[in-house]
């Protein structure tokens, strides 16, 4: 079984074509900057959309303090929600299917985002073994893996698209929680295996927009040969979903500040820049 979160029919954003993006739950980063929190936790969450609500404070007293199964039906603005869903790989493979003819007639497919769907290995393993010769297969992912999971799952896809966020290991670290170690490792295999990827930064205000980030993240790319890059600077909408879990939005850098992109670094270093 696996567990996903959302999937969305009609993506252009998500690589080639019109997508159908599987939202995979869970995720081993936490990064200062997510804008998917409920992506986070592998499990299913009761979440509170703010939108309408009256503070009546009856979900709240339904759940003991907390938001449960009881919580739904006594909203009356009907704003709470279980978020997240267990599914075989077939049954997902069903839902998917009867979309396939529009999907593959706009030259998309299917792309496995999360969360990190690298992090359910064997749910995704089945879903692109299936998917095989049906449609254009791919995953958006940290990168944050085995080399062995990330290599099987090289092998059963078309397109990649690969996030890198900071080169010192160090602020790696201190803002997603994880070493960077394995996600540059995969890099290199991804960047050497001929496979067609994007490799998209997430610009964040005075956290990885510096100059020395920039200029480290190019020449590492450049190492390798790669060519494009897609950034994306900082969602200002970023800590709106946290409330909805319950939880506070807190960052050490400043949000309103507008991030650098430094095309011209990149440029330099023979690197084209889309910003999206
Ligand atoms: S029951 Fe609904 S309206 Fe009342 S506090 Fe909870 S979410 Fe808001």
């Amino acid at each position: 079984m696996g567990a996903i979160f959302s999937v969305e029919e009609f993506s252009t954003f998500d690589g080639p074509g019109i997508r159908m993006t599987v939202f995979m739950k869970g995720c081993p980063l936490r990064c200062m900057w997510c804008h998917n929190p409920e992506g986070q936790s592998f499990h299913s969450q009761y979440v509170r959309s703010q939108n309408g609500c009256l503070h009546c404070g009856a979900c709240l007293a339904a759940g003991g303090g907390i938001l449960t199964a009881d919580s739904i039906s006594v909203c009356p603005q009907n704003l709470i929600r279980l978020c997240g869903t267990e599914i075989s790989p077939e049954a997902m493979i069903q839902e998917i299917e009867g979309k396939l003819w529009m999907l593959n007639a706009s030259g998309g497919g299917v792309t496995f985002s999360g969360g990190e769907p690298l992090a359910q290995p064997d749910f995704l393993m089945s879903c692109l073994d299936m998917l095989e010769g049906k449609t254009h297969r791919a995953i958006q992912t940290s990168g944050f893996a085995s080399k062995e999971i990330f290599a099987e799952a090289l092998k059963r896809c078309e397109y990649v698209l690969y996030d890198l966020k900071l080169m010192d290991s160090e602020l790696h670290k201190k803002y997603t929680g994880v070493d960077n170690r394995c996600i540059l490792e995969n890099y290199r295999t991804l960047a050497t295996s001929g496979k067609p990827f994007i490799t998209r930064i997430p610009l964040i205000p005075c956290v990885n927009d510096t100059l020395d980030n920039i200029t480290q993240t190019a020449q590492f790319m450049s190492q390798l040969g790669v060519t494009k890059v897609e950034l994306l600077p900082y969602n200002k909408a970023a800590g709106a979903k946290y409330k909805m879990l319950g939880r506070e939005y807190i960052t050490d850098f400043d949000p309103s500040v507008p991030p650098q992109s430094h095309t011209e670094v990149f440029e330099h270093y023979g690197i084209g820049v889309k910003i999206l």
